[in-house]
């Protein structure tokens, strides 16, 4: 059989390392002498806490995740955690900020209004979410449980370049479309979550690193597989974990480290969007509505200005055996999703195809 794997753009789920799928196949029947499949073990099995609690170990050495912080796999994605904040930590003064910076953040607030008093800090709505509210624009609760941010949006292609000073309100931060693609200084966070299925794994396992203060009482009603303080008490186990995916992280945290870790992701993937935006910049035809200083290195989105224009390079890089190019339904034109997994061969090979593009259309 010959394999003919694309570049996938797709904003999630997306690639994963070739390496990671190698190994994956190769002990897809047999794992390490244990007579069976990950998908099929015990989760309580021997075997399968190797496999659990090595995925965690290597994942707080990868972060430089401080042992004040739990880690937790969960299930129902980035989504679920949406509700389960609120329920868990609005407990002290039932009030807490949130920056709504794009789709996500909008839906994360929306959610959290139904258990408590929520604030909207600041949001960059009105110029249709290219910027990042910056600390100036903030209006800040001091006695918020938490803030809520949302790191890099994915749909419209923007991300923090600085952390919210909050005077000790905790950040909560989703990282789905982020995380493991720099070092970040995990100390500064209250909680830090992720969906798995853009730089971690396969979808269906989400990543909690919680400091342990955060860790308590949830308000009433929460359901049991909702509360942090449940799962971290079953060490991720109150009920049958994403067995299968949390093993896959293991082997996406292994080659992590073997590019060198975090700071050798970031490197990694600087290059990649340095290579399209500087194309961008300099494009006749191609541009993009993010500002400089917040341009996300994930994912990228860009137009011609003509929607027409904008459907037929959809199609050409389709038949060109490029995958998931066009934009999010809400925002249009085209995202380019270059998450750690992508390869630089895949951004040359969409920059020479954008060059023959602009050429042949403009
Ligand atoms: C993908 C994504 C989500 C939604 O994730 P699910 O795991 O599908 O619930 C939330 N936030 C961000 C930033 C995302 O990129």
């Amino acid at each position: 059989m010959t394999l003919s794997r694309i570049f996938n753009f797709s904003a999630g789920p997306s690639m994963l390392p070739e390496s990671v799928l190698e190994r994956a196949a190769a002990e897809m029947l047999e794992y390490q002498g244990s007579g069976m499949s990950v998908m099929e073990m015990s989760h309580r099995s021997k075997v399968y806490d190797g496999i659990i609690k090595n995925t965690e170990k290597k994942l707080r050495e990868i972060m430089s995740i401080p042992d004040n912080y739990k880690v937790l796999f969960l299930q129902g994605g980035a989504t679920l955690q949406f509700s389960m904040i609120p329920m868990n930590l609005l407990v002290k003064n039932g009030k807490a900020d949130y920056i709504v910076s794009g789709s996500f953040s909008g839906k994360a607030y929306k959610e959290a209004k139904k258990y408590g008093e929520i604030h909207l800090a600041a949001t960059s709505k009105e110029d249709n979410f290219s910027h990042i509210p910056t600390q100036e624009e903030l209006n800040l609760s001091k006695d918020a449980d938490y803030l809520h941010i949302c790191e890099n949006n994915t749909i419209f292609g923007t991300t923090y370049n600085y952390l919210p000073e909050t005077a000790g309100v905790p950040i909560v931060s989703d990282m789905s479309s982020c995380i493991l693609s720099k070092p970040v200084d995990v100390s500064k966070y209250g909680l830090i979550y992720a969906g798995a299925q853009k730089n971690m794994g396969p979808a269906g396992l989400t990543v909690v690193i919680i400091h342990e203060d955060l860790v308590g009482e949830p308000q009433e009603k929460t359901p049991v597989l909702m509360r942090y303080d449940e799962q971290v008490k079953a060490e991720s186990m109150y009920n049958t974990p994403p067995t299968y995916a949390i093993y896959i992280l293991g082997l996406v945290l292994d080659w992590v480290d073997s590019m060198g870790g975090l700071s050798g992701m970031k490197e990694h993937n600087e290059k990649k969007a340095a290579l399209l935006y500087d194309f961008l910049d300099g494009s006749r035809l191609f541009k993009t509505n993010v500002v400089k200083e917040n341009r996300s290195m994930m994912n990228v989105t860009f137009f011609t200005g003509n929607e027409e224009l904008d459907a037929k390079f959809v199609k050409e890089t389709a038949a060109k055996g490029f995958s998931n190019l066009k934009g999010h339904r809400s925002v249009g034109g085209m995202r380019a999703s270059i998450y750690n997994a992508m390869p630089m061969e895949g951004v040359e090979a969409l920059v020479k195809f954008m060059k023959e593009f602009e050429a042949a259309n403009s």
